[in-house]
């Protein structure tokens, strides 16, 4: 199989078994790219993309960077002052706890969120992957995992190229889905489990203006019925992106409805009107997107020789904007699991254990402070208080823009 070096762009000769291959090459991907190829690992990583036209539907989601994510990407060594993927910051936080009561506080500590052109942030790390000494092969969709006939151990991948004429089977002691929500991988192999507690929709529309936002500042809302919330703002002049979440039962009553922005519009219209007033004297952009339901678990996360990290591993909720600090934390964690099972040269569940307890010690926690908050966010009383309560608002701040 021709394996294409992004910076080179050359087909190099027929490589050696690699030791790790990596399907997909989002921020977990790459980010478990970088640290194995820097301890010499020879790390091959499979991406559908090709990244030649930019196109509207690079927006994907958005998305913020929190502070969790920018520290974890410091630590990998990406640049990121002046970086061409770095849209607006956001620094305050307006939070609508009712129709007549708004608040309005400063991030603490200085600390900052980014707003990321996703496209280009992608592009950026899969660089600085292949600037580590990974292997990246754009436009390769892996369809499929290969078995050991000896043992039915998972032991390689099944790719197609971008024309769909070449079907090569790559193989390698240890695979890494890292194929986010959609893994065709999970799916097939029944790792993926409906998240019971939290059926959430979730709806991402995109606007050239939005009249009266404050750029540098995040808007909340939390709009009372169904646990709907929008959250949104500016990302860069003539961009801005608005996140409508609800209940699925509140999707259902408006199960007619297609196009996200005319749900995203109905649904405003329904729990607050005057801010679908706002949203229709906005201009849209001729993208939009929706995720029902937009949680689910997997489990187990580890099987012999296979491993998942990122949304592979398994997605809440985008409620605090966590997602991509999540990725990167677990390809930290699987990275230093992998690399001791390479250095045993042992591949079983036992041996990538390292992997679950990190984790359980830092992921899991971190999502359980999430549930807590969408459980918080159900209560309207609660969130009543809290809007009169400044003490608590800040703590709660605190805790969740620092993340430890
Ligand atoms: C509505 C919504 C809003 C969100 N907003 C935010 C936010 O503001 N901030 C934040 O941090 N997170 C946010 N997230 C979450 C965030 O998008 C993800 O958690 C994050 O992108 C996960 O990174 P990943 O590398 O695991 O997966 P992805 O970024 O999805 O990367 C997966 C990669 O795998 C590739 N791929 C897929 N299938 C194959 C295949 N078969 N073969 C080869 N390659 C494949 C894809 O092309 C892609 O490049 C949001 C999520 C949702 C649903």
């Amino acid at each position: 199989m021709p394996i294409v070096n992004q910076t080179s762009l050359a087909p190099s000769p027929q490589p050696p078994t690699p030791d790790l291959i990596i399907v997909g090459g989002g921020a977990a991907g790459a980010a478990l790219g970088v640290q194995l190829a820097r301890t010499g690992r020879k790390v091959v990583l499979c991406e559908a993309r090709t990244f030649d036209k930019p196109k509207l539907a690079d927006l994907k989601t958005g998305e913020v960077a929190s502070p969790g994510a920018q520290r974890e990407l410091a630590r990998l060594g990406l640049p990121a002052d002046n970086a061409v993927w770095r849209l607006d910051d956001f620094t305050a936080l307006r939070q609508f706890w009712t129709p007549t009561r708004t608040t309005r506080h400063a991030l603490p500590g200085g600390l900052r969120y980014w707003q990321l052109d996703r496209r280009l942030f992608d592009k950026a790390l899969l660089d600085f992957a292949a600037q580590n000494g990974v292997d990246v092969c754009l436009g390769y969709k892996v369809t499929g995992v290969v078995r050991s006939e000896k043992d039915n151990a998972i032991c390689g991948i099944r790719l197609s190229d971008v024309g769909g004429d070449c079907n090569p089977e790559l193989f390698a002691p240890v695979i890494v889905d890292a194929s986010g929500r959609n893994s065709p991988l999970i799916a097939r192999l029944g790792m993926k489990q409906p998240e019971t507690e939290f059926r959430r929709f979730a709806v991402v529309c995109f606007f050239s203006d939005v009249p009266n936002t404050i750029p540098g500042e995040w808007e909340q809302h939390f709009l009372g019925v169904g646990n709907t919330t929008l959250n949104g703002s500016r990302m860069s002049d003539g961009l801005y992106r608005f996140t409508l979440e609800t209940d699925m039962v509140l999707r259902e009553k408006f199960a007619d409805l297609r196009r996200p922005l005319d749900i995203f519009l109905a649904i405003l219209a329904h729990v607050r009107p005057v801010l679908a007033h706002r949203f229709r004297a906005a201009t849209p952009l001729e993208y939009a997107t929706a995720f029902a339901p937009v949680g689910y678990r997997v489990a187990p996360l580890i099987l012999p020789g296979f491993l998942t990290v990122g949304d592979a591993a398994g997605y809440l909720d985008p409620a605090t904007g966590q997602g991509i600090e999540f990725a990167l934390r677990t390809a930290r964690l699987a990275a230093a699991a992998i690399e001791a099972a390479l250095a045993r040269g042992s591949f079983t569940p036992a041996d990538f254990v390292g992997y679950e307890c990190g984790m359980n010690r830092e992921v899991a926690r971190l999502k359980r402070g999430l549930r807590l908050y969408l459980r918080a966010t159900r209560q309207r009383w609660l969130l009543d208080t809290v809007g009169r309560v400044r003490p608590v608002r800040s703590l709660i701040l605190r805790r969740m823009v620092k993340g430890d």
